[in-house]
């Protein structure tokens, strides 16, 4: 339905969009997740034709963009963060006003109302002013004007920011509906949001796409770890100390003091088991294990993770750019040490799911 490739955008020297490639699904809800200033909105706007790409390509459902424009944009509908609604003008006249716009022809624009009004459930409010209406009616307004004639694509950047917990998830329910009829890319900073509303993640940081896949892989992958909480009684420094000589722990985390107590989070690969190590280290130092419990990490955990890994690579990329070593230079040695030489979206997908993701 969309075909992305090696698509980049340069601000002035500066790369806010850095050669993605991705394909979307028909009839699936993706979640555009990334920390903010990762590059979605600049995404989302060269995906609807109103930034022009520096380089890369994007089909919308076999039109290419920047060649067969006019009918990609016919299959795209889009609600941009601001909804571009006129607070003057009532519902109904609003979106006749849109369909208009859309070169909806006459005869059938007010069955188009009438159909993305029910669809949306605005029929209470047809003749409010849009001014009056509540934050989340608006928000309503905003899809029912991006899926106004039929658009096979529609594009949502941050739906739910500023609503409250209950509008939040009317506008949750109301983009689930439109699964199905639409492809849908919602845009998110907030994972939970994502987890909630999508069959599909795509995470980018950086500019650069760091996973996309499925929720139920990305938690299978190699950055899911297993958890090891503990409740020790000692001091902190003491404690860190005994839990650093822990050969396979991959990050020691103090957590909190609890009265004579301080809790820990030991970081580990889900193929490994610590606890042996760690009761016998603990106990040898005299110090008293209260209550010890293992949990593999969360998806929001796998995807800080996978921010994290993003950060830390972008970052080695700045200095040796400042230090003048080659780039290949650095990824050299990367890959010959754990032989994962592939892209991180690559990397994280199991096999037997790649093709299917192709
Ligand atoms: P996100 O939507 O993920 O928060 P954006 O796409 O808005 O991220 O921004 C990506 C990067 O591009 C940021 O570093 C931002 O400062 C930069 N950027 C966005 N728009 C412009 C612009 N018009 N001119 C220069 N830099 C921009």
């Amino acid at each position: 339905m969309i075909k992305i490739e090696d698509l980049s955008k340069i601000y002035s020297g500066s790369i806010a969009v850095d050669g993605i490639s991705f394909e979307v699904k028909e009839g699936h809800i993706y979640g555009f997740l990334g920390p903010n200033g990762a590059g979605k909105s600049t995404t989302m706007n060269m995906i609807t034709g109103y930034l022009a790409p520096s380089y890369g390509t994007i089909e919308i459902n076999g039109y290419l963009m920047g060649k067969d424009t006019d009918k990609a944009k016919k299959n795209i509908g889009y609600l941009p963060e601001i909804p571009p609604l006129y607070p003057d003008m009532g519902v109904r006249e609003y979106l006749a006003f849109v369909a208009h716009l859309k070169g909806v022809a006459k005869a059938d624009r007010k069955s188009e109302v009438d159909r993305v009004m029910k669809a949306t459930s605005l029929n209470d409010v047809s003749t409010k002013l849009i001014k009056h209406l509540s934050k989340g009616y608006k928000q309503r307004v905003g899809i029912a004007q991006a899926i106004i004639g039929n658009p096979k694509v529609v594009i949502l950047d941050e739906p739910t920011v500023g609503l409250d917990p209950e509008q939040i998830i009317e506008i949750r329910e109301l983009i689930k509906s439109l699964k199905g009829d639409h492809t849908v890319i919602l845009s998110s900073h907030i994972l939970s949001e994502i987890s909630a509303t999508c069959d599909d993640v795509l995470v980018i940081c950086h500019g650069r796409m760091v996973a996309c896949d499925t929720t139920e892989n990305l938690l299978r992958s190699k950055e899911q770890k297993k958890i090891l909480n503990l409740k020790i009684k000692g001091d902190k420094e003491k404690v860190e100390e005994i839990l650093k000589t822990i050969k396979d722990a991959d990050k020691v985390e103090y957590v909190d003091k609890e009265e004579e107590a301080v809790l820990f989070k030991v970081e580990f690969a889900k193929d490994k088991d610590i606890r042996e190590e760690v009761s016998f280290a603990l106990s040898d130092a005299r110090l008293l294990i209260l209550e010890m419990n293992e949990e593999l990490s969360s998806l929001e955990e796998v995807y800080l993770a996978l921010v994290r890994e993003a950060d830390e690579k972008y970052e080695a990329e700045l200095q040796a750019i400042r230090d003048g070593v080659d780039l290949d230079e650095i990824y050299k040695d990367t890959e010959t040490e754990n032989d994962n030489s592939k892209e991180p979206s690559e990397s994280i997908m199991d096999n037997d799911n790649k093709e299917e993701a192709k």
